[in-house]
């Protein structure tokens, strides 16, 4: 991409915003977020690549935590030296408001260190970028993913995310969502391993622990586990009827449902570590002994299984 949509937006003689050269690159790339204070406020998201800067423009305030995934909106390339742009823009103009620097640095392309090794450019082609941003806020591991969109419309969609590493920070605004009664929404989830085998007989009195709720596992659309979870409450009362008193063989999507080259395991006994309230009847099996095949009569078990990555329930009979 040149430049040529950058400059067609902007009269020069208005605006004191840089002119559209190519850069000298830089021997470290750098990154910039522009806090950008125009009819909507939002953070443009900068990376040096080919002598440009490639762009996406982030509604919301970027974020060290990885559950707090953001909208980011590829916009035209702008030139290498908008990098330290600050000012105004006049009104009238395209993109009129002010424009301060929110952070900036260099960064690491880290798919440059992988087998199938990429360029920014290549990766922005594949719609997988793999970074590692050494700003003032921004640091660490981040990934820009294009989402899967339905239309032309949505091919400019990415979602910026964060990595999990040790600049990333727990995510504090999930606690404040509502409407949501998992532990998972009200901050008391834990980021260790699943609960340890339960011998209770009755569900939990507090809900089902949701563990690692920021968890993307539909990467292409940007769906975290703690939303997973989130549509299986939603849709309990129209699944449930379907599933009661069935014995269910379960399939275990630890990546998440897409298609054929996503791992996935079939379940049909249930692990004698599964807590007791859980609903098991017996059947035989030519093979072996007896299946132990667990019966989805509640919200609980449900989700129980959904935090398991237990995703597609196939009845028996
Ligand atoms: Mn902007």
């Amino acid at each position: 991409m040149a430049l040529e949509e950058y400059k067609a937006k902007r009269d020069f003689r208005k605006t004191s915003e840089p002119q559209g050269h190519f850069g000298r690159k830089h021997r470290q790339p750098i990154f910039v977020v522009q806090e950008h204070h125009a009819s909507r406020l939002h953070y443009d998201f900068r990376l040096e690549a080919d002598g440009l800067l490639k762009s996406w423009a982030v509604p919301k305030k970027p974020t060290l935590a990885p559950s707090q995934k953001r909208l980011a909106v590829q916009v035209d390339d702008h030139p290498l030296g908008y990098a330290t742009f600050e000012g105004t823009i006049p009104e009238g103009l395209y993109g009129a408001g002010t424009v301060r620097i929110w952070d900036h640095g260099t960064y690491e392309n880290l798919l440059a260190n992988k087998p199938e090794t990429r360029t920014v450019p290549e990766g922005i082609a594949d719609g997988r970028l793999e970074i590692a941003l050494h700003g003032n806020k921004l640091k660490g591991r981040f990934a820009l993913i294009r989402m899967k969109g339905r239309g032309r419309k949505d091919k400019d969609n990415w979602l910026l995310i964060k990595m999990k590493d040790e600049f990333a920070r727990p995510d504090s605004a999930v606690s404040k969502k509502s409407g949501n009664p998992t532990k998972a929404a009200t901050g008391k989830h834990s980021n260790s391993s699943p609960a340890p085998p339960s011998k209770d007989s009755r569900p939990p009195r507090g809900g089902i622990t949701i563990t690692h709720p920021g968890k993307i596992i539909f990467p292409e659309a940007g769906i975290t586990k703690g939303e997973v979870v989130a549509f299986y409450r939603r849709i309990a009362p129209r699944l449930l009827p379907h599933l009661r008193d069935r014995p269910v063989t379960l399939e275990r999507l630890p990546d998440g449902i897409g298609g054929a080259d996503k791992p996935h395991f079939w379940q049909k006994d249930t692990p004698s570590y599964y807590p007791e309230w859980i609903p098991r009847i017996d059947l035989p099996s030519v093979q072996r002994k007896p299946v132990h095949y667990p019966l989805v009569n509640a919200v609980a078990t449900l989700l129980y299984l959904v935090n398991l990555g237990r995703l597609t329930f196939h009845v028996w009979r």
